[in-house]
């Protein structure tokens, strides 16, 4: 929830401000959380000034105060995985056939020029709108498809009131000489990086995934990010077909890349995504690996060994037919986790609670875990400040009100 007004103030009947919170791993995920009952929070100019009981707390003389009724109040979410270019695309692509066949049906609708630009960004600013209204403090977005979308997708973000990370993707096998990491930079965004300077603090090179992007790309991406204090973001471990392709050099998803963009004489390193990832020195802190929906107990405790965060979307997986990521075990190997819910075209909304009410239905996983990955987790790992994921005075004021299923 977000409101323009200088000073407010809002009642709950709970408020978990998750102030004294760090980014929690393994049976950390499930301590519980300090709450504030019949709460009231002051807001003024955007920022959090107070919070408290309700019979403790002054209100400044010229604050009004909503009663927000019987409902549990929480720091604004993150959702630390999303594509905001594809928004134009919500119900267009073929769902639960396993991952090749929604790239196929994705592949031909991406835009290359032949979409009208207002197409693109309306989409982009109604599902900005939609975010703010889902109590969405910040998001991390994948961007780079289109021309000019990422200047309108931060203004988009900014008007709507939460923050936003673009990892701008690269993609494809093209051999590069350029020495000023120049083409780490998708073509698509070079001209907004180039004329709006002030972006160049939230935006950093990414890869797409192991499969579609050159090694050489990759590791040069993670080594700029290194360099640069930046989150590495990659799709990682997202399907079958994905194991298939890297360890086999077969399968559906070989045979879609081999007619458009892999090279001639592309050899499969013969590993599987975790191992390869690691073989390229790809992950680490600051790493932000998307998915693992196919990572062993043994992988997920190498991927919690080397520091990088795994941004579950089970949802998207869900509707993609590609499995699902092993939460419990992810857990129980102490991975840093957070949540997703990747974009319109693998998913209904981009509400992230609703990828954490998805994990309490079917994994069972505990509200105290789910509130964590949604905020202070996620936080971390997309290396926002110390306040992002907390209600504390001098935080952004984003809260959001958990959907009343939610168990907790
Ligand atoms: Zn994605």
């Amino acid at each position: 929830m977000q409101t323009n007004k200088t000073t407010f103030a809002v009642k709950a009947r709970r408020i978990l401000p998750l102030a004294d919170e760090k980014a929690a791993r393994g049976s950390q995920l499930f301590g519980r959380l300090k709450s504030i009952d019949n709460a009231v929070l002051i807001v003024h100019a955007g920022q959090v000034v107070a919070l408290g009981k309700a019979r403790e707390i002054r209100l400044p003389g010229d604050c009004e105060l909503t009663d927000l009724g019987p409902v549990c109040l929480i720091p604004g979410t993150i959702n630390a995985h999303t594509h905001l270019d594809l928004s134009y695309l919500a119900e267009k692509t073929t769902w639960r056939k396993g991952f090749s066949a929604w790239l196929q049906s994705l592949i031909p609708l991406l835009p290359r020029g032949q979409i009208p630009p207002e197409t693109l960004t309306q989409a982009i600013h109604k599902a900005c709108q939609d975010l703010a209204a889902y109590g969405t403090a910040h998001v991390g977005n994948i961007a780079g498809s289109a021309d000019h979308l990422l200047a309108a997708t931060d203004d988009s973000a900014r008007q709507a009131g939460f923050g936003i990370s673009h990892f701008c993707e690269c993609f494809g096998f093209a051999q590069s000489q350029d020495e000023t990491n120049a083409d780490l930079w998708p073509p698509f965004v070079r001209r907004d990086l180039q004329e709006r300077p002030e972006l160049a603090e939230r935006v950093a090179p990414a890869g797409h995934a192991l499969y579609s992007t050159s090694a050489e790309k990759l590791v040069r991406a993670k080594q700029f990010c290194r360099k640069h204090a930046r989150v590495f973001s990659l799709h990682l471990a997202e399907s079958p077909e994905e194991t298939e392709m890297l360890t086999l050099g077969r399968g559906s998803l070989f045979e879609i890349f081999r007619q458009s963009i892999l090279p001639e004489h592309w050899q499969a390193p013969g590993k599987r995504p975790l191992a390869y990832a690691c073989q390229l020195n790809l992950l680490g802190a600051r790493t932000l690996a998307v998915h693992g929906v196919d990572l062993d107990a043994q992988e997920a405790q190498v991927l919690a060994a080397t520091g990088a965060a795994l941004c579950l979307c089970p949802r998207s997986n869900q509707h993609l037919g590609v499995g699902s990521a092993d939460v419990k075990t992810l857990i129980e190997e102490n991975v840093l986790l957070c949540l997703g819910t990747d974009g319109l075209t693998s998913n209904t909304d981009l509400d992230v609670c609703q990828e954490a009410l998805f994990l309490q239905e079917q994994a069972d996983i505990p509200g105290e875990a789910l509130i964590r990955m949604l905020t202070v987790n996620a936080a971390r790992a997309l290396g926002l400040g110390k306040n992002a994921g907390r209600l504390v005075p001098g935080a952004a004021a984003n809260f959001c009100i958990l959907p009343q299923q939610f168990l907790f």
